[in-house]
């Protein structure tokens, strides 16, 4: 397949501005500016089904559209570049290595909907992220891309970098808004949507880098080109982030709809260890597992996921084989949630923190039978009741781990210990747990 999102990779150097032109950087700025209405831009988009690659897979193009045409009110576009879902490392290549298709991408979505002021909110730790960002803003900034009367068309815009301090809630888009304005990261309760009332009490989009890097692409070759890419009703060049254990993990683009299994046994190289597969999580941490069996059979696309039973999130596959503990392995999860719940609201605050201390008591050896069912009550009872999906991101993978994987969660039980303990890749997690005893 060409590569269009990962062109670096082909293009050295296609950081700076010369060689980012030099390879058709820019015109689709040109055409979206002196050959395309606003409208136009926005049909387009929506002609292409792109679907929001931050998680939500929300249609853009009718994300832009619930932007007032009227609003007296500044309008504000923000890139979410606050990467933080476990697993997934796309933007940050994408940062490092095609800040001009991101600022591209920002520049016709600011046209689209009438915004003069960008945001691009980064990751605390996204130190050279940002640097190879502000760069190329600069490089834009001179030759007349951003700034005031851009290409001489009479339309304005800023793009202003903000770097937040490294907390997952800030990637959730109301607690970004939040942030951005200086205030802790308390996600919103909605309505009102960040498209009537986002930054500063103004209309706001709110795009993470990789939907907005597809952009260019779409205007330049249309919505029927990126339409023929993958499944028509969830298109488009996707990039993977596949880790664990296989023996390639890495960054790959691929079609949408590329299958599962090939992505793990083809283009990841198998198991690592030559060892049977025994799960996969497929979009970021946040989402039910497969197991092996299902795993296989999926294609992955938004809605081919969905339709088995879990979601594709970010794209951030996570492969387990067969030395995986479960139990553990969802103890990390729900460690790293109950850390970052932002503790407004008491069915996360207080459920993550009760669902990681019965994994920790179940791998150690102290677990009842009874505790599999109060896992399970516990993250129902979670679900759909707060303020935003921080709580949801720990329910899923508690119902789907327990139920697929029950018999390990009982083997913990009837031994009083971690089968895995001697042999598998438990016995890091095992000392982290006994630790925090
Ligand atoms: Fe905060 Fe959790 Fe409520 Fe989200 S669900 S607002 S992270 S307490």
């Amino acid at each position: 397949m060409e590569r269009i999102l990962t062109r670096w990779i082909d293009i050295p150097d296609l950081r700076h501005l010369n060689v980012y032109e030099a390879h058709g950087g820019y015109k689709a700025l040109r055409k979206a500016l002196f050959d395309m209405t606003p409208e136009e831009i926005i049909n387009e988009v929506k002609a292409s089904n792109l679907r929001g690659r931050g998680g939500a897979a929300f249609p853009t193009g009718v994300k832009w559209s619930f932007i007032p045409k009227d609003s007296k009110k500044p309008v504000y576009v923000c890139c979410n570049a606050d990467e933080s879902e476990p697993g997934t490392f796309a933007n940050r290549y994408q940062l490092e290595n095609d800040p001009h298709g991101i600022i591209e991408g920002i520049l016709i979505t600011c046209r689209a909907v009438g915004a003069h002021t960008c945001y691009v909110y980064l990751r605390g730790e996204f130190n050279l992220q940002k640097r190879r960002l502000d760069e190329a803003i600069a490089e834009a900034r001179a030759k007349g891309y951003v700034g005031r009367n851009i290409m001489g068309s009479g339309f304005d815009v800023e793009i202003y970098t903000h770097r937040g301090a490294g907390a997952y809630i800030c990637g959730e888009e109301t607690g970004l808004l939040e942030s951005l304005e200086g205030k802790r990261a308390y996600p919103r309760n909605r309505p009102p949507f960040p498209a009537i009332q986002g930054a500063f009490g103004c209309p706001t989009v709110v795009n993470n880098v990789e939907t907005l890097t597809n952009v260019p692409h779409i205007i330049t070759r249309g919505g029927d080109w990126y339409k023929s890419i993958g499944p028509e009703k969830s298109p488009g060049p996707k990039l993977f982030c596949l880790s664990g254990h296989v023996n390639k993990p890495g960054l790959y683009e691929l079609p949408m709809g590329y299958p599962l299994k090939d992505l793990i046994y083809e283009v990841g190289g198998g198991i690592l260890g030559g060892k049977k597969l025994k799960g996969v999580i497929p979009g970021g941490s946040s989402f039910p597992i497969f197991t092996a069996e299902e795993a296989v059979k999926v294609n992955m696309d938004f809605d081919s996921v969905r339709a088995a039973g879990s979601l594709m999130g970010t794209a951030g596959v996570m492969v387990m084989n067969e030395d995986t503990c479960m139990v553990d392995a969802l103890r990390t999860i729900a460690h790293f949630y109950h850390h970052e719940s932002c503790g407004q609201c008491t069915p996360c605050r207080e459920g993550c923190g009760w669902i990681e201390k019965l994994l920790i008591d179940l791998e150690a050896g102290r677990g009842r039978m009874e505790d599999l069912e109060i896992l399970i009550d516990a993250a129902t009872n979670m679900e759909g009741n707060t303020v935003c999906v921080l709580a949801d991101s720990l329910s899923m993978p508690v119902k789907s781990f327990v139920p697929k994987f029950r018999d390990e969660f009982e083997e913990h039980v009837r031994l009083g210990r971690c089968p895995f303990r001697e042999t598998g890749t438990a016995a890091k997690g095992h000392a982290a747990a006994a630790a925090a005893r």
